[in-house]
């Protein structure tokens, strides 16, 4: 049941209608800020409707700055040229304050009457729309003007929506200040709304960021345990460290047991920087003053220079990037320095990881220098298991007796040398030496004296090598010399320099008198000889001849 309404004039029908169609208008607009993310997006969106919705032909909204000066951000109904010299126009806060108060309020809408004096403030001149119908030098400044501020719910001002030209003196209606005053109550909505998602998604890209980080150095972490060699080991910490770590210069220490902390591997260094690391070991209590308690940030140590000042001695020692470039708060600064320690599960220090020049520039967050921690953890496992490696290797390859290569430390060096002949057409000569009627010292004074003589000979014969030269023991009373670059004449002369050697060498302490001699046969790298086998077994069959011819002699292979 519904009373009769008395029917309407057609002028209020009109009214009503036009009333309708605004909020119509309105209504679309609200609908758009649910998906509206971009702050000038929205900006245009009201701009364009106050400029429909009010029949002017420019309309301009300024948003103040962290500095809290004005500055137009968005303009509709300009020209590129007018939206250029506008945007470079700026209201100061007290132009805006003398704006405002020299104001007749309607409503939340600001209309300042024509003529009014404060429109000859030169502040006001140089941050308000001309009223004119051109923004031109010389365009009458003193026209009326009309705007809604726009207030935020703390009640402090973000900004200003203003329309122009053209303004006529008439003061405003009631249809267009409600309009505006709308349209500037949902520019604060609409505004606090794509803020609000501007720091939400800022949070997200962060935190996603983070995610993606730790992922990387978690991968990096994994391939790193997958390398045996120390060396191998170092270098990928350091090359993790840009690409997943974030920084663009890294160096790992690696803590000696003298506590000298070596650079092993660096990256984003020339390599004379580089070379002069590695050459200049700090020891660790001269670190230590880089990483003092008041620095710990998680557990790593963060040297800010505003705080600290590297100690020059130390500082020499380290590779500080030169500081030409601008710097400002929170900005990464060269002097500042970041270490992290690479500790294993005993709390043993194994090293140290140093990094500089983040990425980003800025000071590394909490969340940063942790993902680092997480990776140097990792880090330190695999220095542990390649430090193992390395001592168990070395240990396969040597001769626990003399102290020499071993056999199989022989077979590969003499397959690396053959295959750097054939590469660069260079020599390679092998030597084959054993030790004349060993059995008789073993069976007249026993095996321990025949042990001393074994390590004697492996000296004496060791003394009168090349550096680039490998000795090794083979077997028993055997041993091979490998010498790369070496022709067959200078082999000759160098099995007659070992060969006298030991003959000459006064082994009656240890034997009493029974003579040590050795027999020796010499073979080079030839197109008859090419592989590693046949060599070495070339110099034993010429030992052998050796033997045969009387031994203490040196005979040349086929
Ligand atoms: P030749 O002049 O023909 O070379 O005679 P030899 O006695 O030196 O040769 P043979 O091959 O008959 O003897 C080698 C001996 O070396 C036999 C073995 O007991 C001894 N021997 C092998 N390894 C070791 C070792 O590690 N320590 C000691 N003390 N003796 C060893
Ligand atoms: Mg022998
Ligand atoms: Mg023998």
């Amino acid at each position: 049941m519904t009373g009769e309404r008395p029917a309407g004039s057609p002028h209020e029908a009109r009214g009503l209608e036009e009333a309708a169609e605004g909020l119509r208008e309105i209504l679309e607009v609200a609908r758009a800020l649910g998906r509206i993310s971009d702050e000038a997006e929205l900006l245009d969106l009201i701009n364009t409707t106050a400029r429909d919705k009010l029949g002017c032909n420019v309309c301009a909204i300024a948003i103040k700055g962290d500095d809290g000066v004005f500055r137009y951000s968005a303009t509709s109904g300009l020209s590129a040229e007018e939206d250029s010299a506008l945007r470079s126009r700026v209201l100061s806060p007290s132009a805006f304050e003398a704006l405002r108060s020299a104001a007749v309020p309607i409503g939340a809408v600001c209309w300042v009457p024509p003529g009014h004096p404060v429109r000859d403030r030169p502040d006001v001149i140089a941050g308000v729309l001309p009223s004119g119908s051109s923004i031109a030098p010389g365009a009458s400044q003193c026209g009326p003007l009309l705007f809604a501020p726009l207030i935020g719910v703390d009640g402090e001002p973000l900004g200003l929506l203003n329309p122009a030209d053209p303004l006529n003196g008439p003061f405003p209606g009631p249809h267009q200040t409600l309009l505006l005053e709308t349209l500037a109550e949902l520019t604060v909505v609409g505004l606090e709304i794509v803020r609000a998602r501007a720091v939400e998604h800022a949070a997200v890209a962060v935190a996603e960021a983070q995610r993606r980080q730790l992922e990387d150095l978690l991968a990096a972490s994994a391939q790193i345990r997958g390398y045996y060699s120390l060396d191998e080991v170092l270098r990928e910490i350091a090359l993790a460290m840009t690409t997943a770590g974030g920084f663009s210069r890294a160096a790992i220490y690696l803590r000696m047991p003298d506590d000298a902390l070596v650079v092993g591997a660096t990256v984003g260094l020339t390599e004379a920087e580089s070379k002069q690391l590695r050459e200049t070991p700090v020891m660790l209590e001269e670190f230590a003053r880089v990483m003092r308690p008041e620095m710990l940030m998680s557990r790593s140590y963060f040297l800010d220079h505003r705080r600290f000042k590297i100690p020059p001695e130390l500082n020499d020692k380290l590779n500080t990037p030169a500081g030409d470039r601008e710097w400002s708060d929170g900005q990464w600064h060269p002097e500042d320095m970041l270490t992290v320690k690479i500790v294993d599960v005993d709390g043993d220090l194994l090293g140290l990881i140093s990094v500089d020049e983040p990425v980003n520039g800025l000071i590394p967050d909490r969340a940063h220098v942790q993902a680092i921690e997480f990776f140097a953890d990792q880090c330190a496992v695999a220095v542990t298991h390649a430090r193992r490696y390395e001592e168990v290797r070395a240990e396969a390859m040597t001769d626990s007796l003399t102290g020499l290569a071993n056999r199989r430390a022989l077979d590969a060096a003499v397959v690396r040398a053959i295959a750097r002949a054939r590469r660069d057409a260079a020599l390679c000569t092998v030597l084959f030496i054993d030790i004349d009627h060993f059995k008789d010292i073993n069976d007249s004074l026993g095996h321990a004296v025949g042990d001393g003589v074994l390590q004697a000979v492996g000296r004496g014969l060791r003394d009168r090598l090349r550096r680039g030269d490998l000795l090794a023991r083979y077997g028993g009373e055997e041993f091979v010399a490998l010498l790369p670059d070496t022709d067959l004449e200078a082999a000759v002369q160098v099995a007659e320099v070992l060969r006298s050697r030991i003959a000459s060498l006064d082994f009656d302490p240890l034997t009493g008198g029974l003579p040590v001699r050795v027999s020796i046969g010499v073979a080079q790298l030839s197109d008859k000889l090419m592989s590693a086998g046949s060599l070495v077994a070339a110099a034993d069959a010429a030992m052998y001849e050796a033997k045969r011819q009387g031994r203490n002699r040196v005979v040349v292979g086929p």
